[in-house]
């Protein structure tokens, strides 16, 4: 199951309690998506198809910047990425 959660951190910390409370494993999806800075040739394919715009394109050096605190894990940059840049580790 995948969840969003939302809120200031008293909030958000009170809501991780309680599923852990719950014996509820957690799992940060967004440490999971990585790009191998070594592969990734800053070509944009994935800035459009990323529907959270985890993706974008620095202005000065056009180089294309990777947001992963705002990643779902939905995979579709692991998908078009032509250089196989974009990786899910579960
Ligand atoms: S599609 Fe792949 S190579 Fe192109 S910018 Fe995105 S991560 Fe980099
Ligand atoms: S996995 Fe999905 S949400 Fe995360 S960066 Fe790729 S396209 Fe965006």
């Amino acid at each position: 199951m995948v969840l969003e959660l939302k809120g200031d951190k008293k909030e958000y910390d009170k809501a991780l309690g309680y599923l852990k409370k719950e014996k509820v494993r957690i799992q940060n999806l967004s440490k999971d998506v990585t790009r191998d800075e070594e592969k990734c040739t800053h070509c944009g394919l994935c800035v459009a198809i990323c529907p959270v715009s985890a993706f974008e394109v620095e202005a000065a050096s056009r180089e294309v910047a990777f947001h992963d605190d705002k990643c779902i894990a939905c995979e579709m940059c692991v998908k078009v990425c032509p250089y196989k840049a974009m990786e899910v580790k579960f």
